[in-house]
This record gives C-alpha cells, structure tokens and sequence, in this order.
C-alpha cells in the first residue's frame, strides 16, 4: 500500500488543481503527476472523497472510435447501466455497459476557496 509520502503527493496535486481553472480529471491525471500507481491513486482518491474533499462522478463515454463523446456524466450509474440511452454527438443507441463508464473526480467548491484562500494568506506573508 502506500504511506504518507505517496498521501501528500496525491494531496498536493489536487491542491494545485484546486487553485486552478481545472473543472474535474481523471485518477490517471494523479498517477502522471505523481508517479504513483492507479490502484494506489484511486483508493486514496476515494478516501478523499469520504472526507468530502472530492466528488465521485462517472462518465459514460460513446464506444465509437471516431465520435468519443461523454454521453452523460451522473452521480449514480444504477439508473444508467445496462440500459440504452441515445449519443448526442453520433445520434447512435448506446448500450451502457462498464467497460465505457469512466470515474472522474471534482473538487468540492468549500474545499477549493479554502485552498484559495490559504495561498492568498501565504502570498500576503510573503510580501510583508
Ligand atoms: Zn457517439
């Protein structure tokens, strides 16, 4: 597993993704930066988003090679999966199975302006 060194890693990624104008990612995202493998990454992700810290949201992505598009992003796949729903970018029926749902992470709104927030008060020391 991992330990504290790996944790602080993933953290401070997603610090800086908090200060950015970065909407959501993807756990491979963390694993680039990091250099920390996927499992490790997504159970650590996971327990962040427990604490709050992340939101856990799922895409469904257009099995078409050439088209490709996010049909839908949801909170909740049950409604969804193994069920058809039509692609809005090909106009094809698409068979919601798992291999096409992807996780993908977003930064909980309190969390981000408190990171904000917390770099704003360092630059002001800084500059005093
Ligand atoms: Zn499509």
């Amino acid at each position: 597993m991992y330990g504290w060194k790996e944790e602080k890693l993933i953290e401070e990624a997603i610090d800086n993704l908090a200060y950015s104008r970065v909407k959501r990612f993807y756990p491979t995202y963390i694993c680039k930066v990091t250099g920390i493998p996927l499992e490790n990454t997504f159970t650590y992700l996971l327990s962040l988003v427990e604490k709050g810290i992340l939101i856990l949201k799922w895409e469904i992505r257009c099995p078409d090679y050439d088209c490709n598009s996010i049909v839908a992003r949801v909170d909740e796949l049950s409604q969804y999966i193994n069920k058809c729903i039509e692609c809005r970018g090909c106009e094809e029926e698409i068979f919601v199975k798992k291999d096409i749902i992807f996780p993908v992470f977003e930064i909980n709104e309190e969390y981000r302006i408190y990171i904000k927030n917390k770099k704003k008060q360092k630059n002001r020391l800084k500059a005093q």
